[in-house]
């Protein structure tokens, strides 16, 4: 499958529609979720055209890579709920379809601010 650029994410990257925007560099953006599931909720995601983990593992650079679980850490922290801040939260990217991934540029849902509690519903 060949990445979507029409993809909701990709016109965020492109800034053609809006987010409320946490945190940028050069390897990743970081938005809060359109629909929050837990009391933060927010999004990490690749700048580079990546669909999926997978790909993002097979085709990124050694850079990117680090660029993005780096990335997960530095918008815990200032959004006060890291291991630094004496919380947690929970990292989770949703894989393909079989995985319930609904928009097919990578991202890694950042849970925090209370109990997270069960994980697979
Ligand atoms: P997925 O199911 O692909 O892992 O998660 C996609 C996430 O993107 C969902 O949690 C959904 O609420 C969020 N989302 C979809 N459209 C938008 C949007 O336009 N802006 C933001 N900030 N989040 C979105």
């Amino acid at each position: 499958m060949a990445y979507d650029d029409q993809n909701i994410f990709a016109k965020i990257l492109r800034e053609e529609i809006p987010c409320n925007k946490i945190y940028e560099d050069n390897y990743v953006l970081s938005f809060y979720d359109i629909n929050p599931q837990k009391k933060i909720h927010a999004l990490v995601i690749p700048k580079g055209k990546y669909i999926d983990l997978d790909d993002f593992n097979k085709n990124a650079s050694n850079e990117e890579i680090a660029g993005l679980i780096k990335g997960i850490s530095i918008v815990a922290k200032k959004l006060g709920i890291s291991t630094e801040n004496g919380k947690g939260y929970r990292a989770l990217a949703n894989i393909s379809e079989d995985g319930g991934q609904e928009v097919p540029h990578l991202h890694f849902h950042i849970f925090g601010g209370e109990k997270i509690g069960k994980m697979v519903s």
